[in-house]
Protein backbone atom coordinates (compact mmCIF):
# COMPACT_ATOMS: atom_id res chain seq x y z
CA UNK A 1 0.00 0.00 0.00
CA UNK A 2 0.99 3.64 -0.24
CA UNK A 3 3.43 5.25 2.52
CA UNK A 4 0.82 6.23 5.03
CA UNK A 5 1.25 9.09 7.76
CA UNK A 6 2.37 8.57 11.30
CA UNK A 7 -0.46 10.56 12.64
CA UNK A 8 -3.12 7.87 12.24
CA UNK A 9 -1.15 4.95 13.74
CA UNK A 10 0.34 7.15 16.66
CA UNK A 11 -3.58 7.99 17.92
CA UNK A 12 -4.79 4.35 17.81
CA UNK A 13 -1.72 3.02 19.81
CA UNK A 14 -1.92 5.23 21.91
CA UNK A 15 -5.66 5.02 22.83
CA UNK A 16 -4.92 1.28 22.21
CA UNK A 17 -1.89 1.46 24.70
CA UNK A 18 0.56 -0.02 22.60
CA UNK A 19 3.65 1.57 20.84
CA UNK A 20 4.32 1.88 17.35
CA UNK A 21 8.33 0.43 16.44
CA UNK A 22 10.22 3.51 14.71
CA UNK A 23 13.41 1.87 13.26
CA UNK A 24 16.61 3.62 11.89
CA UNK A 25 17.34 2.87 8.91
CA UNK A 26 20.74 3.76 7.13
CA UNK A 27 20.95 1.56 3.80
CA UNK A 28 18.34 -0.83 1.91
CA UNK A 29 19.24 -3.78 3.68
CA UNK A 30 17.79 -2.38 7.12
CA UNK A 31 14.76 -1.11 5.32
CA UNK A 32 14.15 -3.92 3.96
CA UNK A 33 14.21 -6.13 7.31
CA UNK A 34 12.73 -3.61 9.05
CA UNK A 35 9.46 -3.79 6.75
CA UNK A 36 9.45 -7.04 6.35
CA UNK A 37 9.83 -7.88 10.06
CA UNK A 38 6.53 -5.83 9.65
CA UNK A 39 4.40 -7.48 7.37
CA UNK A 40 5.54 -11.00 8.86
CA UNK A 41 4.18 -9.69 12.55
CA UNK A 42 1.38 -7.72 10.72
CA UNK A 43 2.57 -4.49 12.74
CA UNK A 44 2.12 -0.73 11.47
CA UNK A 45 5.49 0.28 10.99
CA UNK A 46 7.86 3.80 11.00
CA UNK A 47 10.86 3.55 9.22
CA UNK A 48 13.50 6.20 10.22
CA UNK A 49 15.95 8.28 8.49
CA UNK A 50 18.31 10.43 10.56
CA UNK A 51 19.25 13.58 9.53
CA UNK A 52 23.27 12.15 9.81
CA UNK A 53 21.96 9.44 7.80
CA UNK A 54 21.32 12.00 4.98
CA UNK A 55 25.09 12.42 4.85
CA UNK A 56 25.39 8.83 3.92
CA UNK A 57 22.44 8.98 0.77
CA UNK A 58 20.31 11.89 0.13
CA UNK A 59 17.18 12.19 1.10
CA UNK A 60 15.09 11.66 -2.05
CA UNK A 61 17.01 8.19 -2.44
CA UNK A 62 15.72 7.13 0.83
CA UNK A 63 12.40 8.31 0.41
CA UNK A 64 12.37 6.57 -3.04
CA UNK A 65 13.32 3.27 -1.22
CA UNK A 66 11.14 3.67 1.68
CA UNK A 67 8.07 3.92 -0.76
CA UNK A 68 8.79 0.81 -2.87
CA UNK A 69 8.60 -1.27 0.02
CA UNK A 70 5.33 -0.03 1.72
CA UNK A 71 3.70 -0.44 -1.64
CA UNK A 72 4.41 -3.81 -1.63
CA UNK A 73 3.96 -4.28 1.72
CA UNK A 74 0.35 -5.22 3.32
CA UNK A 75 0.48 -3.29 6.54
CA UNK A 76 1.09 0.46 6.76
CA UNK A 77 4.56 2.03 6.66
CA UNK A 78 5.80 5.93 7.27
CA UNK A 79 8.86 7.40 6.05
CA UNK A 80 10.07 9.08 9.42
CA UNK A 81 12.93 12.40 9.12
CA UNK A 82 14.22 11.31 13.09
CA UNK A 83 16.04 14.39 14.91
CA UNK A 84 15.93 17.12 11.97
CA UNK A 85 17.76 20.01 13.47
CA UNK A 86 17.56 22.63 10.65
CA UNK A 87 14.25 24.08 9.36
CA UNK A 88 16.11 23.07 5.71
CA UNK A 89 16.09 19.61 6.21
CA UNK A 90 12.35 18.90 7.62
CA UNK A 91 11.82 21.46 4.25
CA UNK A 92 13.62 19.18 1.90
CA UNK A 93 12.14 15.99 3.33
CA UNK A 94 8.83 16.69 2.97
CA UNK A 95 9.59 17.92 -0.48
CA UNK A 96 11.87 14.32 -1.22
CA UNK A 97 7.89 12.70 0.47
CA UNK A 98 8.78 11.95 3.64
CA UNK A 99 5.15 11.49 5.45
CA UNK A 100 6.44 12.08 9.11
CA UNK A 101 8.80 14.72 10.20
CA UNK A 102 10.54 15.49 13.24
CA UNK A 103 12.55 18.58 14.17
CA UNK A 104 14.73 18.93 17.37
CA UNK A 105 15.22 22.42 18.83
CA UNK A 106 15.78 21.05 21.69
CA UNK A 107 19.71 22.43 21.65
CA UNK A 108 17.75 25.95 21.33
CA UNK A 109 16.22 28.28 24.09
CA UNK A 110 12.75 27.49 24.45
CA UNK A 111 10.73 30.15 22.76
CA UNK A 112 13.13 29.58 19.93
CA UNK A 113 12.35 26.04 19.76
CA UNK A 114 8.44 26.81 20.10
CA UNK A 115 8.69 29.48 17.40
CA UNK A 116 10.76 27.47 14.68
CA UNK A 117 8.75 24.50 15.32
CA UNK A 118 5.66 26.24 14.81
CA UNK A 119 6.49 27.55 11.34
CA UNK A 120 7.58 24.01 10.33
CA UNK A 121 4.13 22.72 11.58
CA UNK A 122 2.79 25.30 9.62
CA UNK A 123 4.01 24.17 6.28
CA UNK A 124 3.73 20.42 7.16
CA UNK A 125 0.52 20.37 8.21
CA UNK A 126 -0.49 22.51 4.74
CA UNK A 127 0.90 19.32 2.61
CA UNK A 128 -1.01 17.06 5.34
CA UNK A 129 2.38 16.03 6.68
CA UNK A 130 2.40 15.68 10.95
CA UNK A 131 5.42 16.77 12.86
CA UNK A 132 7.14 15.66 15.99
CA UNK A 133 8.30 18.26 18.37
CA UNK A 134 11.32 17.21 21.33
CA UNK A 135 11.19 19.68 24.91
CA UNK A 136 13.92 18.03 27.29
CA UNK A 137 17.25 17.08 26.36
CA UNK A 138 17.87 13.11 25.84
CA UNK A 139 21.46 12.47 27.15
CA UNK A 140 24.07 10.57 24.62
CA UNK A 141 25.16 7.72 26.76
CA UNK A 142 28.34 8.00 24.32
CA UNK A 143 29.45 10.84 25.71
CA UNK A 144 29.91 8.94 29.15
CA UNK A 145 27.82 8.65 32.29
CA UNK A 146 25.76 11.56 33.51
CA UNK A 147 25.48 11.88 37.29
CA UNK A 148 21.70 11.44 39.16
CA UNK A 149 21.71 15.38 38.87
CA UNK A 150 22.58 16.24 35.56
CA UNK A 151 19.99 13.43 34.54
CA UNK A 152 17.09 15.26 36.11
CA UNK A 153 18.52 18.32 34.83
CA UNK A 154 17.62 17.03 31.39
CA UNK A 155 14.22 15.33 31.74
CA UNK A 156 10.68 16.96 30.34
CA UNK A 157 8.68 19.13 32.72
CA UNK A 158 5.21 18.68 32.40
CA UNK A 159 5.04 22.66 32.75
CA UNK A 160 7.14 23.54 29.40
CA UNK A 161 5.31 20.23 27.63
CA UNK A 162 2.14 22.06 27.91
CA UNK A 163 3.46 25.41 26.65
CA UNK A 164 5.40 23.73 23.91
CA UNK A 165 2.42 21.67 22.67
CA UNK A 166 0.19 25.08 22.95
CA UNK A 167 2.51 26.97 21.04
CA UNK A 168 3.31 24.90 18.34
CA UNK A 169 0.56 22.54 17.59
CA UNK A 170 2.50 19.43 16.83
CA UNK A 171 1.47 15.85 16.34
CA UNK A 172 3.45 13.70 18.82
CA UNK A 173 6.10 15.04 21.36
CA UNK A 174 9.43 13.76 21.96
CA UNK A 175 10.08 14.00 25.59
CA UNK A 176 12.96 12.84 28.03
CA UNK A 177 12.11 10.19 30.67
CA UNK A 178 15.38 8.63 31.60
CA UNK A 179 16.34 6.96 28.60
CA UNK A 180 19.47 8.30 26.83
CA UNK A 181 21.00 7.79 23.19
CA UNK A 182 24.12 5.38 21.89
CA UNK A 183 23.54 2.98 24.73
CA UNK A 184 25.08 -0.15 24.14
CA UNK A 185 23.58 -2.29 26.75
CA UNK A 186 19.58 -2.12 28.49
CA UNK A 187 20.08 -1.02 31.84
CA UNK A 188 18.00 2.03 32.16
CA UNK A 189 14.54 2.49 34.03
CA UNK A 190 12.33 5.02 32.90
CA UNK A 191 10.41 7.50 35.02
CA UNK A 192 6.82 6.27 34.79
CA UNK A 193 4.66 8.60 36.88
CA UNK A 194 6.45 11.44 34.46
CA UNK A 195 5.61 9.94 31.64
CA UNK A 196 1.94 9.26 33.12
CA UNK A 197 1.69 13.12 34.06
CA UNK A 198 3.02 14.23 30.85
CA UNK A 199 0.43 12.69 28.86
CA UNK A 200 -2.57 13.68 31.04
CA UNK A 201 -1.06 17.10 30.68
CA UNK A 202 -0.90 17.14 26.85
CA UNK A 203 -2.73 14.19 25.54
CA UNK A 204 -0.75 13.54 22.79
CA UNK A 205 1.23 10.56 21.69
CA UNK A 206 4.38 10.50 23.69
CA UNK A 207 7.90 9.32 21.60
CA UNK A 208 10.48 7.53 23.32
CA UNK A 209 14.40 7.89 22.04
CA UNK A 210 17.27 6.15 22.95
CA UNK A 211 14.95 3.13 23.61
CA UNK A 212 17.86 0.42 22.77
CA UNK A 213 19.00 0.96 26.74
CA UNK A 214 16.13 0.69 28.42
CA UNK A 215 15.03 -1.97 30.54
CA UNK A 216 11.73 -4.28 28.37
CA UNK A 217 9.62 -4.59 31.32
CA UNK A 218 10.68 -0.40 32.35
CA UNK A 219 9.49 -0.15 28.43
CA UNK A 220 5.95 -2.20 29.06
CA UNK A 221 5.01 0.51 31.99
CA UNK A 222 5.92 3.43 29.86
CA UNK A 223 3.42 2.17 27.01
CA UNK A 224 0.71 1.80 29.62
CA UNK A 225 1.80 5.15 30.97
CA UNK A 226 1.47 7.07 27.60
CA UNK A 227 4.26 6.29 25.08
CA UNK A 228 2.66 5.89 21.51
CA UNK A 229 6.34 5.67 19.46
CA UNK A 230 9.39 4.06 20.03
CA UNK A 231 12.56 3.94 18.85
CA UNK A 232 15.32 2.12 18.03
CA UNK A 233 18.86 2.53 16.43
CA UNK A 234 21.79 1.46 18.04
CA UNK A 235 20.44 -2.00 18.50
CA UNK A 236 19.59 -2.27 15.13
CA UNK A 237 23.35 -1.23 13.75
CA UNK A 238 25.04 -3.34 16.21
CA UNK A 239 22.50 -6.71 14.79
CA UNK A 240 23.45 -5.58 11.38
CA UNK A 241 27.16 -4.97 11.88
CA UNK A 242 27.46 -8.51 13.51
CA UNK A 243 25.79 -10.10 10.64
CA UNK A 244 28.01 -8.75 8.09
CA UNK A 245 30.77 -9.94 10.52
CA UNK A 246 30.06 -13.24 11.05
CA UNK A 247 29.46 -14.36 7.30
CA UNK A 248 33.06 -12.49 6.92
CA UNK A 249 34.99 -14.29 9.21
CA UNK A 250 33.02 -17.60 7.99
CA UNK A 251 33.80 -17.28 4.65
CA UNK A 252 36.76 -14.72 4.07
CA UNK A 253 36.78 -15.68 0.28
CA UNK A 254 33.32 -14.34 -0.03
CA UNK A 255 32.81 -11.10 -2.66
CA UNK A 256 29.34 -10.96 -4.07
CA UNK A 257 28.06 -8.70 -1.55
CA UNK A 258 24.02 -9.83 -1.69
CA UNK A 259 25.79 -13.26 0.25
CA UNK A 260 26.60 -11.03 3.42
CA UNK A 261 24.01 -8.45 2.53
CA UNK A 262 21.17 -10.95 3.31
CA UNK A 263 22.76 -12.42 6.97
CA UNK A 264 22.84 -8.96 7.83
CA UNK A 265 19.27 -7.64 6.86
CA UNK A 266 18.19 -11.01 8.58
CA UNK A 267 19.95 -10.11 11.44
CA UNK A 268 18.33 -6.84 11.74
CA UNK A 269 14.56 -8.39 11.00
CA UNK A 270 14.71 -10.77 14.06
CA UNK A 271 15.66 -7.54 16.20
CA UNK A 272 12.78 -6.03 14.72
CA UNK A 273 10.74 -8.45 15.19
CA UNK A 274 11.37 -8.84 19.02
CA UNK A 275 10.81 -5.27 19.37
CA UNK A 276 7.37 -5.05 17.66
CA UNK A 277 6.01 -7.72 20.57
CA UNK A 278 7.23 -5.95 23.27
CA UNK A 279 5.48 -2.82 21.89
CA UNK A 280 2.28 -5.08 21.71
CA UNK A 281 2.46 -4.05 18.03
CA UNK A 282 2.37 -7.08 16.53
CA UNK A 283 -1.23 -8.20 14.61
CA UNK A 284 -2.76 -4.41 15.01
CA UNK A 285 -1.74 -4.30 11.28
CA UNK A 286 -5.10 -4.12 9.68
CA UNK A 287 -6.78 -2.78 13.26
CA UNK A 288 -4.56 0.62 12.15
CA UNK A 289 -5.32 0.05 8.73
CA UNK A 290 -9.72 0.47 9.13
CA UNK A 291 -8.25 2.97 11.82
CA UNK A 292 -6.56 5.38 9.57
CA UNK A 293 -9.18 5.12 6.49
CA UNK A 294 -11.83 5.77 9.51
CA UNK A 295 -10.10 8.62 10.65
CA UNK A 296 -8.90 10.21 7.40
CA UNK A 297 -12.59 9.96 6.33
CA UNK A 298 -13.68 12.59 9.90
CA UNK A 299 -15.70 9.64 11.01
CA UNK A 300 -13.14 8.91 14.24
CA UNK A 301 -11.31 12.05 15.95
CA UNK A 302 -8.07 12.31 17.74
CA UNK A 303 -9.90 12.60 20.63
CA UNK A 304 -12.27 9.66 20.68
CA UNK A 305 -11.07 5.82 21.76
CA UNK A 306 -9.60 4.50 18.86
CA UNK A 307 -11.23 0.42 19.24
CA UNK A 308 -13.09 0.14 16.11
CA UNK A 309 -13.71 -3.88 15.37
ZN1 LIG B 1 16.52 10.22 19.14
Amino acid sequence: MPLVDSKGMLVFALNNRFAVGAFNAYNLEMAQGIVEAAEEEDAPVIVQISQGALEYASEQCYAGFVRALAEAASVPVACHLDHGVTFEVVIRCLRAGFTSLMFDGSALPLEENIRVTRELVRIAHAAGVPLEGEIGKIPDAAKGPLTPEERRKFLTTPEEAVQFVEGTGVDALAVAVGSAHRMRVQAADLDIERIALLREKVGLPLVLHGASGVRDASLKEAILAGIAKVNFATELNKAFTSGLREKLAQDPDVVDVRKYGVLARDRVKEVVKEKINILGAARRGREVLSFISNFYSGRVSADMPGAIE
